[in-house]
């Protein structure tokens, strides 16, 4: 009833599913229906998980679904609402990088501790502001603390113009993400894909960026690059566009609202890329 009522009341939210109460549902429902096939099933559960493309998603889920068939309905389910909760689709969605409802879960336990039978409206009022004052005071301390400009370090000279406008407009939230992906992305190499022999343009040659909007006006990459990790090999693509805008396949940008330590990598190597 609630997941109906969302589809008609808020009309403009997307609704997605919190991780924990996932997990704790399969937990639930089957682990004792796979038995030994469980560990394998929550690795072959995660690959699936964090395609980041759609057709790479069904791909890896219809394996899942057809190696699991002790699973009974309940992968039949989960198929019939992945666009909220597999990653290819949730992590263009904006959710400030929250996944899972835990930090409500918490907000609740405080209220639940401050709040109860002998309280009366006033004391209720005055319990559940002080938190929030406390949180405000920590909050102007820390942004203080994060703009004080620091001795000259390597990161203070790579990113020099970057971090003066941060401290121009300090957002603790935005603030400690950016500092923490400059940070991140002194671990990563970058190098240029280089188109196919023949091919003009990366729009030809990869049908994702046309693919299932045709209304949509096309953007036309500039480059491609490749973003490895310098210990754990793991590779990310950025796709840059004429005009200044990026895609990364982390989809930070888009799930998070800050820019991704894979765009600082870029940032660094090709000068004249913006950060406004
Ligand atoms: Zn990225």
């Amino acid at each position: 009833a609630l997941i109906a009522a969302i589809a008609l009341v808020l009309l403009f939210t997307d609704h997605v599913y919190c991780l924990n109460h996932l997990r704790e549902n399969m937990d639930k429902n089957l682990s004792r229906a796979l038995g030994g096939g469980w560990v394998n099933f929550q690795q072959d559960f995660r690959t699936a998980y964090r395609a980041v493309l759609d057709k790479d998603f069904e791909s890896k889920w219809h394996l899942v679904v057809a190696r699991y068939l002790a699973a009974g309905d309940s992968l039949h389910n989960l198929s019939e609402v992945l666009t909220r909760w597999a990653w290819a689709w949730v992590s263009t969605i904006f959710t400030a990088g929250i996944r899972t409802n835990g930090r409500v879960k918490s907000e609740n336990q405080v209220t639940k501790g401050i709040t109860g039978p002998g309280k009366n409206l006033f004391q209720v009022f005055t319990a559940l502001n002080e938190p929030t004052k406390e949180q405000s005071r920590d909050t102007v301390i820390r942004v203080r603390e994060a703009a004080r400009k620091s001795h000259p370090t390597q990161l203070e000279t790579l990113f020099k113009s970057v971090l003066d406008l941060l401290r121009l407009h300090p957002r603790l939230f935005t603030l400690q993400m950016c500092h923490q992906q400059l940070e991140l992305s002194l671990y990563y190499t970058t190098h240029a894909l280089q188109l196919p022999h023949g091919i003009r343009n990366w729009v030809r040659h990869l049908d994702f960026f046309s693919s299932d909007r045709p209304h949509c006006k096309i953007l036309v990459p500039s480059h491609l690059l490749k973003i490895v990790h310098t210990q754990s090999q793991a590779t990310h693509i950025l796709v840059l566009f004429p005009d200044g805008r990026y895609m990364c396949d982390c989809c930070m940008q888009e799930n998070v609202g800050v820019v991704c330590r894979h765009y600082f990598v870029a940032w660094v190597k090709i000068p004249g890329l913006p950060f406004t």
